[in-house]
């Protein structure tokens, strides 16, 4: 692998599996994850003020505004902790996201090298979604269906009781879906045209998509 920084975005929809590749990105290569969803809920449980005025997009469904993301982004993305590299889970979700993210990417020296999207049918994503469990926590993503903790109800990593995202229901769910049509699919061609895109399949096992992702990582 070359010595570039790893500044990836992992891009998919909802239920396409970026945060389960994202713990095993992070173990394996040590960069940072920047999930905006996770910072968002987050911002909701301690009420801070982005939290409050994101929580009623978040439970319809629908996409924070793009002002709002963006300079929650600006802000993390310029900390120490991603000198690294980074990991963009669920960021840009928009163009005008993706078009901010690369001047702020280049005005702070970290410019982005890598996009990864993982591709899912949308019957398979609404099996997943509704069976997901999380760890509200540490941000493990569980599934009653694929991925059981080790003890019921429990996360594997920190011991915290999972729960369910109040948007993984199936009308909130067809909501996001609509929202990653109109307005998130589009980046596919945005980062195609830059040759910096990697497809992946989505549909095979957790271990098996991890391999895809490894070597579109190191550029196999
Ligand atoms: P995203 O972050 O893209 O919304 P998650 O990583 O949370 O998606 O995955 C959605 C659900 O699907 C979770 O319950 C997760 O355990 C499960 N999952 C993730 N990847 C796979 C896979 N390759 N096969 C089966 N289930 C998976
Ligand atoms: P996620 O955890 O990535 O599924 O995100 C959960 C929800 O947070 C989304 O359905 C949106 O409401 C909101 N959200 C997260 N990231 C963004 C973003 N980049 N732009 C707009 N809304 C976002």
């Amino acid at each position: 692998m070359n010595k570039q920084k790893l500044n990836i975005i992992l891009m998919g929809p909802p239920g396409a599996g970026k945060g389960t590749q994202s713990e095993l990105i992070v173990k394996k290569y040590g960069i940072k994850h920047i999930s905006t969803g996770d910072m968002f809920r987050e911002a909701i449980s301690n009420k801070t003020p982005v939290g409050l005025q994101a929580e009623d997009y978040i439970t319809k469904g629908l996409l924070v505004p793009d002002a709002v993301v963006i300079a929650l982004v600006k802000e993390r993305l310029s900390k120490d902790d991603c000198a690294h590299g980074y990991l963009l889970d669920g960021f840009p979700r928009t163009i005008a996201q993706a078009e901010a993210l690369e001047k702020l990417s280049i005005e702070i020296g970290r410019p982005l090298n890598k996009v990864i999207n993982i591709n899912v049918d949308a019957e398979v994503l609404i099996k997943r979604i509704v069976a997901r469990r999380v760890c509200p926590k540490c941000g493990a993503s569980y599934n009653l269906d694929f991925k059981k903790p080790s003890k019921d109800g429990i996360c594997d990593n920190c011991g915290t009781e999972l729960i369910q995202r109040k948007d993984d229901t199936r009308e909130s769910f067809s909501t996001r879906l609509e929202a990653y049509n109109q307005s998130t699919k589009p980046l596919i061609d945005f980062y195609q045209k830059k040759g910096i895109l990697t497809n992946v399949d989505g549909l095979q096992d957790i271990d098996g998509v991890f391999a895809e992702v490894s070597s579109a990582i190191e550029g196999k």
